[in-house]
């Protein structure tokens, strides 16, 4: 099924009479860039939300609520246990405390103190990434290595953790089953961060199966739950020491992370729902999307265009147009710029000299103005 996300935008505006964006000058955006975090992920889904405004009717126990949600997503993902957190860097800081502190309810409260504790990270080099700040929040030192006997030598009595970071699987050089194999020689856990790695939705048990003891992903990315919340899922013994250091526990390293009863059920409906989702007829439909915008693109002269996807992480038909700078006299950047300052806006990502579009955070229909944007400002350079 390909929802139809349009629709819902204007429910939420007429549910209010008021559209607050526009109120407050805030510009809106045709979004054929993809799920970035500036430009506020994804849009939930109508079911989501829907199931989010049913759930901000009653009180209910916040730790009770995240065992029942957690054993439904265990179930229906075949893994031990889950825990909806504040996004998946949140779910890499708590995944860490739960290794370092164990169900030792000091231990949560000396964080990220770590006297006494193992204290370090083993990550290959290759798999370094802004988002590890999230793994140092806990105290630890990230240690990186190369090659697999690098790692084995790197292990020793304070290695608390190997961290994995999928989308980097085939730059590194050990990857994924070989990584599991090594923290299982020798019995330490191994953390996999596949945050943006939905498409294709086998990812949701592939690694919990090939033996990592955690694994996070983002709600708002491709599943479109919620921007703000996130899945931890793998060993019922992590997990569990893992919400120790979360809210309503107050005296931890998580207790600015909280994600509020809304967003657990919001993230719940949204992993149900992406289960339940036509991923052949969705994808069907991101391809005619793209063809669509790159045969309008590649109607102006010197214009080129390929479709790729990307082999790990949004793992989605992705366009790419280029063209001849002695004919079309503009960079990317400028032609970028045209299309946001346009109207109506529109983002999009790429490099320099390249135009990157994705259509799988666009409504439906929003194509047919993007690809008609493009050929304008395009043919408007053309000398
Ligand atoms: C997006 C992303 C994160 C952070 O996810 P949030 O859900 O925004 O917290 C972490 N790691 C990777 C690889 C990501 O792409």
């Amino acid at each position: 099924m390909v929802s139809n996300h349009s629709r819902h935008d204007r429910d939420s505006v007429s549910v209010s009479g008021k559209d607050y964006f526009k109120e407050l000058g805030v510009r809106t955006f045709i979004n054929a860039a993809g799920t970035y975090t500036r430009l506020t992920g994804s849009l939930l889904l109508p079911e989501v939300m829907h199931a989010m405004m049913h759930a901000s009717h009653d009180y209910v126990d916040l730790d009770e609520l995240q065992s029942r949600v957690g054993e439904r997503l265990a179930n229906l993902l075949g893994c031990e246990d889950t825990v909806i957190t504040s996004g998946a860097a949140s779910a890499i800081t708590f995944g860490t405390a739960g290794v370092l502190t164990g169900m030792d309810k000091n231990k949560v409260v000396q964080l990220p103190d770590l006297t006494g504790m193992k204290n370090e990270v083993i990550l290959q080099k290759s798999h370094r990434i802004e988002f590890d700040h999230a793994i140092r929040a806990c105290g630890v030192r990230l240690v990186e290595v190369v090659t697999r006997k690098e790692l084995e030598n790197a292990i020793n009595e304070n290695t608390a953790m190997l961290w994995f970071l999928n989308t980097q699987n085939y730059q590194g050089e050990i990857q994924d089953v070989e990584f599991v194999e090594i923290g299982k020689k020798y019995g330490i856990p191994t953390f996999n961060d596949a945050a943006a790695d939905l498409p294709p939705v086998e990812n949701l048990w592939k690694y919990t199966q090939m033996g990592f003891d955690m694994v996070a992903f983002s709600g708002g990315k491709g599943l479109r739950g919620p921007q703000s919340a996130g899945l931890l899922l793998g060993k019922k013994k992590y997990i569990q020491a893992a919400r120790l250091s979360m809210p309503p526990h107050e005296n931890t390293i998580g207790r600015g992370m909280k994600v509020n009863k809304e967003e657990i059920i919001g993230m719940m409906v949204a992993v149900e729902h992406y289960l339940q989702r036509d991923h052949q007829k969705e994808w069907q439909y991101w391809e005619q999307q793209v063809n669509l915008i790159g045969d309008a693109a590649k109607s102006v002269e010197t214009v080129e265009t390929d479709i790729i996807v990307p082999r790990i992480a949004n793992h989605v038909p992705t366009l790419r147009i280029w063209w001849n700078r002695d004919k079309i006299d503009a960079s990317a950047d400028e032609i970028r710029n045209q299309l946001r300052t346009g109207h109506p806006s529109i983002e999009t990502v790429g490099t320099p000299d390249m135009i990157e579009i994705t259509t799988w955070m666009m409504s439906p229909g929003q194509e047919r103005i993007v690809a008609r944007r493009i050929n304008e400002i395009l043919k408007a350079y053309l000398r």
